[in-house]
């Protein structure tokens, strides 16, 4: 099944998400954003919210990756034997 997903550890609750599209998102008690509605997927604001997360925390997938690290570029695996060697990887951290 489809599934809309924010990533609260990616989250920083910025609100953008909650702006474009109260129809999907919400804040939760954390301050963060959370997804309140898993259907009407190709809305196009659901489209722009996603475009708009600053840190990419929003996806909309067949399944989940729970342990997924970081997504910092192209060549990023994510997973603790990344070897991509950007700037920005959490892989390894
Ligand atoms: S746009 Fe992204 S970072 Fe901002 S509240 Fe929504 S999910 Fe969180």
């Amino acid at each position: 099944m489809v599934k809309l997903n924010v990533d609260e550890e990616k989250c920083i609750g910025c609100g953008a998400c909650v702006a474009i599209d109260p129809e999907h998102f919400d804040f939760n008690d954390n301050g963060l954003s959370s997804v309140i509605k898993n259907d009407n997927l190709e809305s196009a604001n659901l489209k722009n919210a996603q475009e708009s997360c600053p840190t990419g925390a929003i996806s909309i997938g067949d399944e989940i990756v729970t342990d997924q690290k970081c997504s910092c570029c192209e060549n990023c695996t994510s997973d603790e034997n990344c070897e991509c060697g950007c700037d920005n990887c959490e892989c390894g951290k």
